[in-house]
């Protein structure tokens, strides 16, 4: 159903859109209850509401978004923070991006938590600076020697434009609720022929379920596939230099396998014996040689099997 009454899209300004389903914001405090054993106090939850959030699909750009964009207030994290979430240590994505970093490159990291990035490229880099609003995290990153500020990038932008060579913001857009200025802001940091370093989780992963409680608002407020990276460069009149999806675990890949075969058995063979089945069949389909080989050559992406993370690379034209 194509419904103009819509926000326009965060991301092209498109103003046509379909409405996919709607959140309700009352099922989203009951799964962190449940998923995560996490209870939000009643002002936060008052803040956000019980009501409905419809998620809609960009009918020019194909980004789904959700609207309203509920973004989330320090509150909201810090109570997330205490209760189920933590920074992770290492990425996948960490991995390809310092590929892209040569020694002596200015990098500035938008939303870079506890700066376990960072850190690993301080040394070769000839300036690391992090934008990172969570002062907790920001007080650990100025004890690791790190220049920080708490500012908002877009205000950060006006002042300080073209300063490094690589900007990076991982597994950030998809909580911004103003894509558009938050990457417009990302394209004048970066100094003519630098490069955009971006993660996203890819809505086209295996298992993503509707109501994962971190996938929805206030803690996501858009969801994307490969195809919203052309649109970024668009926007931003940048060159897209490339996308990479990151393969899915060797876990997801036998989950795959094993599924079919269990849903078949099970009214034969009862549960139990339809889930050993299921797993035997999935070690024998998908030994960790053949993942290992098959993620090596790059062969999930084209069965459209995918893991949690995209990464994305635009460069500034010089
Ligand atoms: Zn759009």
């Amino acid at each position: 159903m194509l419904d103009s009454s819509s926000n326009p899209c965060p991301l092209c300004g498109a103003s046509s859109a379909a409405t996919l389903s709607q959140v309700h914001l009352s099922d989203v405090w009951q799964a962190y209850a449940e998923q995560w054993a996490t209870a939000f106090s009643d002002d936060v939850i008052a803040k956000y509401g019980d009501g409905p959030v419809a998620l809609r699909r960009c009918g020019r750009c194909e980004l789904d978004w959700f609207d309203p964009a509920l973004e989330g207030d320090s509150g909201f994290y810090s109570q997330l923070f205490t209760g189920g979430i933590a920074y992770e240590t290492w990425r996948w994505e960490f991995d390809q991006a310092a590929q892209r970093i040569v020694d002596g490159a200015r990098v500035v990291e938008v939303g870079s938590g506890e700066g376990a990035f960072l850190r690993s490229v301080l040394r070769r880099c000839s300036s690391v600076e992090a934008l990172e609003k969570n002062p907790d995290a920001a007080d650990l990153l100025r004890a690791a020697g790190i220049k920080v500020s708490e500012d908002d990038v877009r205000a950060d932008a006006l002042v300080r434009p073209a300063r490094a060579d690589v900007v990076c913001a991982f597994q950030v857009l998809e909580h911004v609720a103003d894509v558009r200025g938050f990457l417009s802001a990302l394209a004048t940091i970066v100094v003519p022929g630098g490069e955009i370093l971006l993660s996203v989780p890819n809505r086209e992963r295996l298992f993503r379920q509707d109501l994962e409680p971190n996938d929805c608002p206030p803690h996501h407020l858009s969801r994307w596939s490969p195809r919203q990276f052309t649109a970024v460069a668009e926007v931003l009149g940048m060159d897209l230099v490339l996308v990479e999806c990151q393969p899915p675990s060797l876990y997801y890949t036998r989950a795959a396998r094993q599924r079919p075969v269990r849903m078949a058995l099970r009214p034969v063979t009862g549960a139990w014996m339809a889930q050993l089945a299921g797993r035997a069949t999935a070690r024998v389909r998908m030994p960790e040689r053949r993942h290992a080989r098959l993620v090596a050559e790059g062969r999930f992406a084209s069965r459209g099997e995918y893991g949690h993370t995209m990464f994305a690379v635009l460069r500034r034209r010089g």
